[in-house]
């Protein structure tokens, strides 16, 4: 079950990294001749593979992965579209990281923390951390005992 569920976000992290690309790819330097448009192609689309790779694995420890990948390709294009790739950049990956956070909340990534496992009055999973040896944080930990009882 949870290889599955790997599977299905890796592929869904190759769709935001695909997507990134399609939204920057015919903003690389289209002076270049076209062996080196060819391989700055290549580049600019392994970094945004990198980088949601990076992102699904580290979610909670990759700081700025945006800024991360656009320091990574800014030098394949040309100066007048420097901005409209940060901005591109930024929204593609900010719409991944947000996936990830959905997911992590959602309890389908394994992130290595434990999780209360009441839900909150909004319906969503509580965040908070388990007391030492429980299943449900300070403010949840009555549904212990009656779950015990
Ligand atoms: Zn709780």
């Amino acid at each position: 079950m949870i290889e599955e569920r790997t599977l299905q976000l890796q592929h869904c992290m190759y769709q935001y990294s695909r997507a990134i690309y399609r939204s920057i790819k015919d903003l690389i330097d289209p002076y270049a001749d076209r062996g080196s448009q060819v391989e700055s192609r290549r580049a600019v689309l392994e970094a945004c593979e990198q980088t949601m790779e990076r992102l699904a694995r580290d979610p909670l420890y990759f700081a700025k992965p945006d800024r991360a990948l656009f320091q990574d390709i800014r030098r394949y294009f040309p100066i007048t579209a420097q901005a409209e790739v940060a901005w591109a950049v930024q929204a593609g990956v900010s719409a991944a990281a947000h996936f990830i956070e959905e997911q992590i909340e959602a309890g389908a990534l394994d992130g290595g923390v434990a999780r209360c496992r009441a839900t909150t009055r909004k319906g969503k999973p509580c965040q908070r951390t388990p007391l030492p040896e429980r299943e449900y944080c300070p403010s949840h930990q009555h549904l212990e005992a009656r779950a015990a009882a």
